[in-house]
């Protein structure tokens, strides 16, 4: 499949258009942002272990049942994905209390939530991706009713399959954020699944194994991302 125009950059990725037009190449950048990209910093590697470590995900979920964009690998930090017609929409699902839901409700960090909260977030950096509730998403038909039930379902789904996948690598999934879009009359996981879009804590230390670490400068951000590839056996050859 040949690369051609760039399509969207994105903080941390950039899509291209193929010669095929169900298909997009995905570049993983080693830009990693935080705060809506008033934070932003080049890491050597991140584009390449976030490219792998979405690829591994995706395959999990894919064994799983759950359908995504991922088609194949291309290159160290490249990924060949069906071209989605993305919702608007950021769907988050918490574990653990952590980052905004903390801030929002006075809650303290690392509280288990049971059962686990769903939040949905309109994607929007210059309004700050607001949170917004199902009526939000009708009245202003971001995605029909079908579509909401569906997005949560397969939000949940997730949670089972990648709960028990870090559970078993000695991490806890604290949250994570996914992003969903039509394909040929289906919702299909998008985006990506990476330490950069979910937060992952050492199940005996608490440590922090994800962009928290690059939102709070606690340093050995990379390394991080590089341990929680090997303790889950993501090839990173
Ligand atoms: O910031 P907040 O606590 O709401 O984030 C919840 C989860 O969603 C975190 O894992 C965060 O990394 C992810 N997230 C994301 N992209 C956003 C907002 C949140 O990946 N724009």
């Amino acid at each position: 499949m040949k690369k051609k125009a760039e399509l969207y950059a994105g903080k941390a990725k950039s899509v291209y258009l193929t010669d095929d037009e169900d298909h997009l190449i995905i570049h993983f950048r080693n830009d990693t942002s935080a705060f809506d990209g008033e934070k932003v910093e080049q890491l050597e590697r991140k584009g390449m272990l976030n490219n792998k470590f979405t690829a591994f995900i995706m395959q999990q979920l894919e064994t799983a049942g759950i359908k995504t964009h991922h088609v194949k690998l291309l290159s160290d930090d490249e990924a060949l994905v069906r071209k989605l017609e993305m919702l608007p929409i950021e769907c988050v699902v918490r574990n653990i209390s952590a980052g905004s839901l903390c801030r929002r409700l006075g809650v303290t960090e690392g509280l288990d939530l049971e059962p686990p909260t769903f939040e949905f977030f309109l994607k929007n950096d210059a309004l700050h991706d607001p949170m917004i509730n199902d009526y939000h998403i009708r009245s202003f038909d971001w995605a029909t009713e079908a579509e909401i039930v569906e997005m949560k379902k397969m939000t949940f789904e997730v949670n089972t399959v990648l709960k028990k996948l870090f559970k078993d690598a000695g991490m806890l999934l604290v949250d994570y954020k996914l992003e969903f879009g039509r394909f040929q009359g289906q919702l299909l996981l998008g985006d990506e699944f990476s330490p950069d879009g979910c937060r992952l804590w050492d199940v005996d230390t608490r440590e922090k194994l994800d962009k928290d670490r690059f939102r709070q400068g606690l340093g050995g951000v990379v390394e991080a991302y590089e341990e929680v590839a090997q303790r889950l056996g993501v090839n990173l050859e």
